[in-house]
């Protein structure tokens, strides 16, 4: 009897395995599609993509939420409680319960009509913000916060509604946590920023260049070559926007903006290098399931900007590569010595664009927005007054007055696409950027001189047996806790900014 059961578990697991690889392999097409209408495409290419887009989509959903899967789900569920619960077995089928569960709540009509009205959204968004005309767009933000409430309304009653739509890009944490952690970070950063703006500047003239693109592209794969990044398995190029992509562990795809006047590209470059590297080395053993990859975007973010920041704007970094990279332009850092170099890369200033914001300041662009964000699903402002809403935060947090609606709420193309719940998890991720650091620098003691020889091999070695290797199998938070022995917490990172402080600008 034993034994026939076991071969009837087994069976099912090998179907459901087998139906979850079909669908992990859409969803890398899919994924490769988008790259190339991202990257290489031409813009008539625009309308036949989308449908062919929107098509995958459809099939991945109804694949994905078959009766069938949901059968082999229930008859799989008792065996898999059997197993010890970090097996890569019992978390596949956990797992696929759960993102099975939230699949078949949203009716197929609403997530068409999401998908249209973002689009649609996305189109008025371009043109209002070039305008900087916030009553243009109004209406688009008017449609896509109804559907939201929609959206919200298909889920069991949540502590607060926005913990529905944060669940989707950081699963398991409560909307109260993220507060929690977001008031701590306000209460130091807000005088810390103030101060700043009082002391003496730290010289920045240099960064604006000229730097030849050309040059910076070479400059750029001189130093992610030793990082990591393998031509046989990686690819670099150019797009507006930068982001990472991949089709597989070994076809990773990362994108970066070049621009003349400034080193952008440098740092988005290492940044998307941390985010290709957690899909990379994601276990073989997960490969082509649907717990294969990144389990969140707080814990992807934490990643990109550990790279970014703790290795790429450090000093050790800079002792390796600033030589080569001086050599690179001699017209514009000839004269400029690596501490003053190193410096500039990491000065503060309250600036109007998030993605063009320093380390400090940074945090309180997104906190901005979280708070909106609440304020907005709560009733609590009017979606037309938003501008003066923003503005007045942009003036509280930061001591910068907003020129007009396309440097302020108009920046961003979330809101626009019906993305909401998504920014908390940028800081999120430098929070637990700045914690793993720290563990990891523990286990590495010698850190600092592997990273000035060059050395990355023991860094990539520890985040791929901690964190990257894991894939989807935990939640966020049991992943960090796995790693580093504890959940999110913000002292390690105020910690982290209050010395970058101290060390430039004496406060
Ligand atoms: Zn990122």
């Amino acid at each position: 009897m034993a034994g026939r059961m076991a071969a009837a578990v087994e069976e099912s697991y090998t179907e459901l395995e087998a139906r979850l690889a079909r669908i992990a392999d859409l969803s890398r097409i899919a994924r490769v599609l988008s790259w190339d209408q991202q990257v290489i495409m031409p813009p008539g290419g625009a309308e036949p993509r989308a449908e062919q887009l929107a098509t995958l989509g459809r099939t991945i959903h109804e694949e994905f939420t078959a009766e069938e899967v949901g059968r082999l789900l229930e008859e799989l569920r008792s065996y898999g409680e059997s197993l010890p619960y970090d097996s890569d077995e019992a978390s596949l089928i956990r797992v696929a319960e759960q993102d099975y569960e939230k699949a078949r709540r949203v009716p197929p009509e609403l997530t068409a009509e999401l998908a249209r009205a973002a689009s649609l959204g996305q189109q008025v968004w371009v043109q209002a913000r070039a305008e900087s005309d916030f009553a243009k767009f109004l209406p688009a933000l008017e449609r896509n916060v109804e559907l939201k409430r929609q959206y919200i309304d298909c889920f069991e009653p949540a502590e607060e509604p926005y913990d529905i739509l944060l669940d989707d890009y950081e699963h398991a944490m409560s909307t109260a946590h993220v507060r929690a952690v977001f008031d701590r970070l306000k209460e130091e950063l807000v005088p810390i920023i103030q101060a700043v703006a009082e002391a003496p500047p730290v010289d920045e003239s240099f960064l604006v260049g000229p730097f030849p693109i050309e040059l910076q592209k070479e400059a750029l794969l001189a130093i992610l070559r030793p990082l990591g990044f393998d031509e046989t398995q990686w690819r670099l190029d150019p797009t507006p926007h930068p982001f990472a992509s991949y089709s597989g562990l070994t076809d990773i795809r990362i994108t970066t903006r070049y621009l003349e006047d400034g080193l952008m590209a440098l740092f988005a470059g290492i940044h998307e290098f941390g985010h290709g590297l957690y899909e990379h080395q994601s276990s073989p053993e997960l490969d082509r399931t649907t717990i294969s990859g990144g389990v969140s975007l707080g814990l992807h973010e934490s990643q990109s900007r550990l790279w970014e920041n703790l290795v790429g704007r450090s000093r050790p970094f800079w002792r390796r590569f600033y030589e080569p990279f001086q050599r690179a332009f001699p017209e514009v850092l000839g004269d400029v010595d690596v501490e003053a170099f190193y410096r500039a890369v990491n000065r503060i200033r309250p600036s109007l664009i998030r993605v063009e914001a320093d380390q400090v300041t940074y945090n309180m662009h997104v906190i901005l927005r979280f708070e909106l964000e609440q304020d907005i699903l709560a009733g609590n402002v009017e979606l037309r007054d938003l501008p003066e809403a923003w503005n007045a935060r942009m003036q509280e947090y930061l001591g910068i007055d907003v020129p007009d609606d396309a440097h302020g709420v108009l920046q961003d193309v979330h809101w626009s696409a019906g993305v909401v719940g998504y920014f908390p998890t940028y800081s999120l991720g430098n929070v637990m950027s700045v914690q793993i650091w720290e563990a990891l620098r523990r286990d590495l003691p010698d850190l600092d001189d592997q990273i000035e020889a060059g050395e990355f091999a023991p860094l990539r070695e520890w985040l791929r047996d901690r964190i990257h290797r894991h894939g989807r199998k935990f939640t966020p938070q049991e992943t960090l806790e796995r790693a580093i022995g504890s959940t999110i917490d913000p002292e390690p990172y105020l910690r982290y900014l209050k010395g970058k402080v101290a060390e430039l600008y004496g406060v």
